[in-house]
């Protein structure tokens, strides 16, 4: 099958990889119909994220329709619509019991093999999904697939990091960073009743479009992003910061906005070996810090199940979509923000 491999920094390969294959009785094979480029896929592209083995098919966003299915799969069949979170999970273990469904202790993440070990990516025309049961959810007939795709991963995390912030309506909240996460998160902190809320990037489409959907938005390379925020609080801070970016000077710009007591609500993927601010600096404002991976499966599922997507026109931070052959090109336009890319989708057909 045809695929988007790994081959090196920066290099993405358009390449003829094996079949995947049913290796466990509980696995099934998806035909995929739509994949993501998500921003962390960049990690991976860039470099920062290393470890990775060359020829490892990217990617872990996607829908798709189910090929083939083991003999002790339950839940789907042959030509059932599916959506996937980002990691398998097999929904009996402590951390699946409490809804951290990321940190499964039989999961894994898609498109990352190490040293031989892992799963292959969404970046192709089929997967390989194991614990398909537990990991897999229905795509129903009335929900875009577009909006399906974001829920396994990207708006699930955009609401993971509102839900950690504990959003309150009488709070000042910020959400630093609107690539498509921050502006999930924009999204999931209005629903969860957010009423004075900032956006914080330097991108001007994007700052638009978190004001669309609810946020006052702040160019940080046009003016002093503290002062203002310090200015709207009687100079006490935000309640709450959430931090979608991953890098060192926006969890530091995290902690400057953050009044004492508050709470630093963080989905970035960190690389970093120390934070940005020190333990003293921690405990000179009281902070609460939470941050990590998005439980997605739980996520997904709550959301599916209370309808949230279908209330928010969440698909419109998908601005390009590609083929699969041209999957280099995706990236270079999505890492690149060129022609106004917010996010990228790639077609298998
Ligand atoms: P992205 O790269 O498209 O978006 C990042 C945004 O931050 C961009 O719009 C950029 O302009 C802005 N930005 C960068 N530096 C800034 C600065 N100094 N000040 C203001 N804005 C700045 O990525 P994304 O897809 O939105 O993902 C965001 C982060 O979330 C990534 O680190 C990604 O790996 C991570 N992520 C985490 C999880 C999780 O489970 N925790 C899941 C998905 C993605
Ligand atoms: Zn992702």
């Amino acid at each position: 099958m045809q695929a988007l491999t790994f081959a090196g920094k920066e290099i993405i390969e358009f390449s003829t990889v094996k079949d995947p294959e049913i290796l466990k009785p509980t696995d099934v094979i998806v035909r995929i119909t739509l994949a993501g480029v998500c921003g962390s896929d960049l990690h991976v592209y860039h470099g920062r994220e290393t470890g990775l083995d060359p020829g490892t098919v990217m990617g872990h966003e996607f829908t798709g329709i189910i090929e083939e299915a083991g003999s002790e799969v339950k839940n789907f069949k042959k030509g059932s619509r599916v959506l996937s979170p980002f990691t398998t999970s097999c929904g009996e273990c402590f951390y699946c019991r409490v809804g951290l469904t990321c940190r499964c202790i039989k999961g894994n993440l898609f498109g990352w093999v190490q040293h031989g070990h892992g799963l292959q990516g969404a970046q192709a025309m089929y997967i390989r999904v194991p614990m398909a049961d537990s990991t897999l959810l229905p795509l129903s007939n009335d929900l875009n697939e577009r909006k399906a795709l974001l829920l396994g991963d990207v708006f699930s995390t955009g609401y993971f990091c509102a839900d950690n912030a504990h959003i309150t309506p009488e709070a000042v909240s910020v959400v630093v960073g609107c690539g498509p996460v921050g502006l999930m998160a924009v999204t999931a902190a209005k629903h969860l009743g957010a009423e004075k809320l900032f956006a914080v990037d330097v991108v001007p489409e994007r700052l638009a479009l978190a004001e669309q959907f609810g946020a006052i938005p702040l160019n940080a390379s046009m003016m002093d992003v503290k002062e203002k925020i310090l200015n709207e609080t009687d100079g006490r801070g935000a309640d709450k910061v959430m931090e979608a970016v991953g890098s060192d000077k926006t969890l530091r710009l995290a902690y400057d906005l953050l009044r004492p007591g508050g709470i630093i609500s963080s989905v970035g993927v960190h690389t970093a070996p120390h934070y940005a601010f020190s333990p003293a600096e921690g405990y000179d404002k009281n902070i609460t810090y939470k941050n990590g991976r998005c439980p997605a499966h739980y996520y997904a599922e709550k959301l599916l199940r209370e309808g949230v997507p279908q209330r928010y026109p969440i698909e419109k931070i998908i601005t390009h979509q590609f083929h699969l052959k041209d999957g280099a090109r995706a990236y270079e336009v999505f890492d690149k923000k060129l022609d106004n890319c917010i996010k990228a989708v790639l077609l298998t057909e």
